[in-house]
This record gives C-alpha cells, sequence and structure tokens, in this order.
C-alpha cells in the first residue's frame, strides 16, 4: 500500500541520490576499511534509514511494507553491506519489540532504535542450532526478578556494535522445542554478556558478526518481551516474515545493480570488432538477467502488498526469499560471466558482488529452509 506517492516518490527520489552520490563511490572504501565511513552513518541517521519500518509515533518514517520494498529496492542498488547497519533496526532487531513487546518496552527502546541512537541485534543462531533453531540451548533460570542466561549465539550480525540484543533463550528445560523458549530484550553492557572476535567473512566487508556469549548475564525479568515466558518464538518468526520481503527487495535491488554494470560494460567493451552486447549470447545473458530481476520486483511488490491489506503472507514471504536470493545469485554470476576476466578482478564491482550476494541463500532461512516451509505450508492448506 502506498500512502502518498507523491511523498514516496520524494523519499525514493533522495535516497536513490544519495546512494548514487554517496554511497557507490565509497563500495570500495567500505570494503577495504571494513567499516561504514562515520560521516556515512551520520547521514543515513539524518535521513531516517534506521527508523524505515518503525511507527511514526515512535520516531520513524512508518513505511508500509510496500513502500519498505520500495525503499530497500533502491538501497540494494549499493554494496549490501551498507545496509546492514540500519538494516537489523529496521528488520530483527527492532520487530520484536515493536510487534510483541509491552508499552513500556516500546516506549523505552523503539524510539532510540528509530533515530539509530541505538544499534540493536538478533540473537537466534547458535553453534548446534541453525537451520533447527527450536532446539537451541541458551538457558534462561528465574532467579527473583531476574533471569540467568547462559549459552553462545553465533553469527550475530552487529553484534560487535550492538547496544541492544533481542535473545531467544530456553526458560522451560522440560520443553525442547519451540514452546520453551522466551525473547529477551538484553542491553549490551549487562555484565556476563561478552562478545567474541569479529569473523573473517567471505564477503560483505562492513558488515560485521560475531559471537554474543552469556556467561551468568543476568537480565531482568521485565525484560521478556511481551512478558510472558514461551512465546519467543513464536515472536522470532513473525519478526522473520517481514525480514524476508525485505531482504528479497535489497535481492532485487542488487540484481538491477549488477543488470545495469553489466549493461554499460557489455555495450563499452568490443571484441571480434563489436561490442559485446552486439553477440547473442551475451544479450542472452543480459535478457535473463533483467527477466529475473522483474520477475523478483513483481513477486515482491505483490507480496507486500498483500501483507499490507492483511493477509497472511508467511508462504509468500519464503516464495519471496527463495526465489529473489537465488536469483541475485545467478544474475551476479552472469555479471561476472559477461565481465569475463575483468569480472574476476577485485577493481570490477561485480567482483565484490558476487561474493556478497552469497550470503543472501544463507541468512533468514536457508534456501532449503524457505523450501520446507512453503511446502509445508502447501500440505496444510489442504489437510
Ligand atoms: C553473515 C551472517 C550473518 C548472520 N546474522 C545472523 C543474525 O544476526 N542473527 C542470527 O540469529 N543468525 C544469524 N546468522 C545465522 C544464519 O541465520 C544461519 O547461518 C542460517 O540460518 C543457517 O544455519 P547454519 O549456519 O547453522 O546451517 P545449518 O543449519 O547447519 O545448515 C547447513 C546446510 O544444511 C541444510 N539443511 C539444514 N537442515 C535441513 C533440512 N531439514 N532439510 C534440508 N536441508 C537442511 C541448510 O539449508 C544448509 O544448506 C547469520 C549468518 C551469517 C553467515
Amino acid at each position: 500500500m502506498i500512502r502518498d506517492p507523491e511523498l514516496l516518490d520524494q523519499l525514493i527520489d533522495t535516497i536513490s541520490r544519495f546512494v548514487r552520490e554517496r554511497l557507490i563511490p565509497n563500495e570500495a572504501r567500505l570494503a577495504e576499511e571494513d567499516a561504514v565511513p562515520v560521516e556515512l552513518l551520520q547521514e543515513m541517521k539524518e535521513m531516517g534509514l534506521f527508523g524505515l519500518s518503525i511507527p511514526e509515533e515512535y520516531g520513524g518514517l512508518g513505511l508500509t511494507m510496500e513502500e519498505e520494498a520500495l525503499v530497500a529496492m533502491e538501497i540494494g542498488k549499493t554494496s549490501p553491506a551498507f545496509r546492514s547497519v540500519f538494516g537489523t533496526n529496521n528488520g530483527i532487531g527492532a520487530q520484536g519489540i515493536l510487534i510483541d513487546g509491552t508499552p513500556e518496552q516500546k516506549a523505552r527502546y523503539v524510539p532510540r532504535l528509530a533515530t539509530g541512537e541505538l544499534l540493536s541485534s538478533f540473537c537466534l543462531t547458535e553453534p548446534d542450532s541453525g537451520s533447527d533453531a527450536a532446539s537451541l540451548r541458551t538457558t534462561a533460570v528465574r532467579d527473583g526478578d531476574h533471569y540467568v542466561l547462559n549459552g553462545t549465539k553465533r553469527f550475530i550480525t552487529n553484534g560487535p556494535e550492538a547496544d541492544v540484543f533481542t535473545v531467544m533463550a530456553r526458560t522451560d528445560p522440560n520443553h525442547k522445542g519451540a514452546g520453551g523458549i522466551t525473547a529477551f530484550i538484553v542491553e549490551g553492557d549487562t555484565p556476563g554478556l561478552k562478545r567474541g572476535p569479529s569473523d573473517n567473512k567471505m564477503g560483505q566487508k562492513g558488515a560485521h558478526t560475531c559471537d554474543i556469549i552469556f556467561e551468568d548475564c543476568r537480565v531482568p525479568a521485565e525484560n521478556i518481551i511481551g512478558g510472558q515466558e514461551g512465546q519467543g518464538f513464536k515472536t522470532a518468526m513473525k519478526v522473520l516474515d517481514r525480514g524476508r520481503l525485505h531482504i528479497s527487495a535489497v535481492c532485487v535491488g542488487v540484481a538491477e545493480r549488477l543488470v545495469e554494470e553489466s549493461l554499460n560494460y557489455a555495450i563499452e567493451r568490443k571484441q571480434f570488432g563489436v561490442p559485446l552486447a552486439d553477440h547473442q549470447l551475451v544479450q542472452a545473458m543480459l535478457a535473463d538477467s533483467k527477466t529475473e530481476a522483474y520477475a523478483g520486483r513483481s513477486m515482491v511488490l505483490d507480496a507486500a502488498r498483500r501483507k499490507d491489506a492483511g493477509e497472511n503472507v508467511s508462504t509468500l514471504a519464503s516464495c519471496c526469499k527463495l526465489f529473489c536470493a537465488e536469483m541475485v545469485g545467478r544474475v551476479a554470476d552472469r555479471a561476472v560471466q559477461v565481465h569475463g576476466g575483468a569480472g574476476y578482478m577485485a577493481e570490477y564491482a561485480v567482483e565484490r558482488f558476487y561474493r556478497d550476494v552469497r550470503l543472501f541463500r544463507i541468512y533468514e532461512g536457508t534456501t532449503q529452509i524457505q523450501q520446507l516451509v512453503i511446502a509445508r505450508n502447501m500440505v496444510r492448506e489442504v489437510s
């Protein structure tokens, strides 16, 4: 749903200019320094990028899912690590508190997440529980008006920097599955919360992950999201629904950027006396990528509109994540191919994007997990 087309056009225009004039020229620097330049971080805050999906009453822009998808597609046109820094505040880091938090929790954290004053992280994955998230082992044991957390969370985006963590922990040891899990808000300076060293990743340099280790970490009972034990897994799954559409939209944006990079290169470079773009086999690669990016755009916008209309889009969000994450992998692969040897060289953006996009098929539910979700929902619907 687009509430005010003119206002949205202005926002997208502003973001598009920011991407072209400020972020794209700094992509190589981001990768080299493995950090988002401080001045760009400040500009992102001033533009409201940390609060895109946070309601206006909490100081965010309050975008609908369709509006957010359109914005995410624009942001996708540059290195995904730029998005990662504010992505958790809009998505997995803040949505749990927004969707299921108590009024006090929302008032305490959400306005500061919207401005970027606080950076957030979402702690679900553990060394022995990834796709099988419901088997997580981090424990939270009640002790008076506190819970004592013990366990390790792995690959946590923005973990090295985050001020506030949404942590899924098992409060009911007798309940091995999802029902024994509770979501907690844990502040970054809580004694007993430790951060491992930053992971050395394949791509998306500038976006950091690390282990988050809880050793007798005492968290006030009032920090249970929603105030009720056993609801944490449901909260996590609700968060992932919106997140999957957001990530899908980013994949579409990256794919469109790669189509543009490929087309420009194919027009400029000549072989056999004519531009690459005149060779029909190169044209086939360009056409396939264009078509797939367009298919991704169409399906994400359709699912986003349905979500705005109140439909349960759990299946469709997984369809989008499955298709768009795989699609952008194919588009990146073709982009390298269109560039030939140059595509294998670090000075060309496609080399970096080729590594960056690999992550989309893995996090927020692997491709295989999306397949399982889709098929299980299909079977459930008919039985
Ligand atoms: C850069 C990065 C950032 C991340 N950020 C976060 C974060 O902020 N917060 C967080 O909680 N997590 C985060 N993750 C973790 C991510 O969500 C997990 O890595 C992902 O869910 C997969 O889990 P796993 O790595 O344990 O793989 P595994 O679950 O061990 O899977 C390995 C392979 O087996 C397949 N597989 C597993 N089970 C099945 C099955 N039943 N049927 C078919 N195939 C199956 C998988 O699809 C995969 O191909 C991040 C990961 C990375 C790499």
